[in-house]
Parts: C-alpha cells; sequence; structure tokens
C-alpha cells in the first residue's frame, strides 16, 4: 500500500474523490471496513502508545483529518494529495447511503446530540435506514454491541473519542461487516 509515515502513522495517499469511489465499491460488495481520521494529536498519542499505533495502521484508511499533517507531509519531503476530514467522509457516507437506502447505525455523543443527530437524518436523510443509535455513555457495552449486531447495519458511525472509538471499533467490527468510522466530536457539528 502507498502509505506516507507521519511520525509512525501511516496514512493513505488518495484524493478525496478516490476515497469516495473506494467506499462506493466497499458498499457494493459489504467489505468490512475500518476508516481512521488521525489529527495531529492522535499522531502524537499514537507515537506513545504502541498498542494503539497498531490499531490505527492495521485500519483499512488512515486519512489526514487536518493541516497539520499535510504540513508535516510537506516538511517531510513526502506531499500528500490532501486533507480529507472525518466530518466530510461523515457528510458523503450519509449522502450515499440516503441514495442508497442503507443501514446506518450512530453509536456515541451525548444524549440530546445523538437525539438531534437522529432527528436530522429523519429530516434531511429521509431513505436512509436507521436501524438503531445510542449515546456514548453507557455502562453495559455488551447490550450495544448485541443491538449493532442484531441490526446489521452497513454503516456504523462511531463517536466516542479517541482513542476510546479505534478501541471499540478495533473489538467488535468483525462481527459485523461494514463500513465502521470513527467520527470524533463529528455528531456535535452534525447535529447542528
Ligand atoms: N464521547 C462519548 N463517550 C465518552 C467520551 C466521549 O460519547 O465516553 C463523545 C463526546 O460526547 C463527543 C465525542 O465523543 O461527542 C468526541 O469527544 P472529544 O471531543 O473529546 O474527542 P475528539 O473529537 O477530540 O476525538
Amino acid at each position: 500500500k502507498n502509505r506516507i509515515d507521519i511520525l509512525g502513522t501511516k496514512f493513505d495517499n488518495f484524493t478525496e474523490k478516490q476515497f469516495h469511489k473506494y467506499l462506493i465499491d466497499d458498499l457494493d460488495v459489504k467489505s468490512n471496513r475500518f476508516i481512521v481520521t488521525p489529527n495531529p494529536e492522535i499522531v502524537l498519542s499514537a507515537r506513545e502508545n504502541s498498542k494503539f499505533s497498531k490499531i490505527v495502521n492495521d485500519a483499512d484508511y488512515v486519512i489526514p483529518d487536518g493541516i497539520g499533517i499535510i504540513k508535516g507531509a510537506n516538511s517531510l519531503g513526502t506531499p500528500m494529495h490532501g486533507r480529507i476530514t472525518g466530518f466530510d467522509t461523515l457528510m458523503f457516507l450519509m449522502k450515499t447511503a440516503n441514495k442508497r437506502g442503507s443501514k446506518v447505525y450512530l453509536l456515541g455523543s451525548k444524549p440530546d446530540v445523538i437525539e438531534a443527530s437522529v432527528n436530522r437524518i429523519k429530516n434531511e436523510f429521509k431513505d436512509i435506514d436507521l436501524v438503531g443509535y445510542h449515546d456514548g455513555y453507557f455502562k453495559d457495552e455488551q447490550t450495544i454491541v448485541n443491538d449493532i449486531v442484531d441490526k446489521k447495519p452497513n454503516i456504523v458511525f462511531v463517536a466516542l473519542g479517541s482513542p476510546k472509538q479505534e478501541y471499540f471499533i478495533n473489538n467488535y467490527k468483525k462481527l459485523n461487516p461494514a463500513i465502521w468510522i470513527g467520527v470524533g466530536g463529528s455528531f456535535d457539528v452534525f447535529s447542528g
């Protein structure tokens, strides 16, 4: 794979357009995929935590979220195509899921934020099949995991912050083939 190493985190180097094509293909064939969108903070924390670093580098897509990553790549002499944010990826997946009637599951953020995100989907992305959702302040992780597995989403958005969301996805993605993406604080923005 053509990946660019920034302080130990190995980023995919493709255009956003190419990335979106890959995601459509993944949905077509129901591939099991894990997207991480490291910003400079995540790169630094991965540098100090080899377990987390391995999880990030083993992900299917490692996307440069943040101009700091692009600048870092330039100064290391290995320029990248450009920034691709987690939020823009979330929006692309929402639009694509709406076109295709895909099954979507939302996990994470505060209860009022997740409710507002659900409302936005119901108003603006009416053809998304929203199969389930839960806020990110649960006690019983197994119940959440069982719910996701039962509902068989095609796309799982996980907004638990880093590194929690990456550990969660790494632990459970094998139980349900889908596009799994850690979206950090994106529901806070998406909910309006
Ligand atoms: N969050 C959560 N459960 C937790 C911790 C955080 O659902 O146990 C949510 C939080 O409400 C926010 C999101 O995770 O919506 C991202 O949190 P933060 O801004 O700390 O992380 P970052 O965006 O920097 O990864």
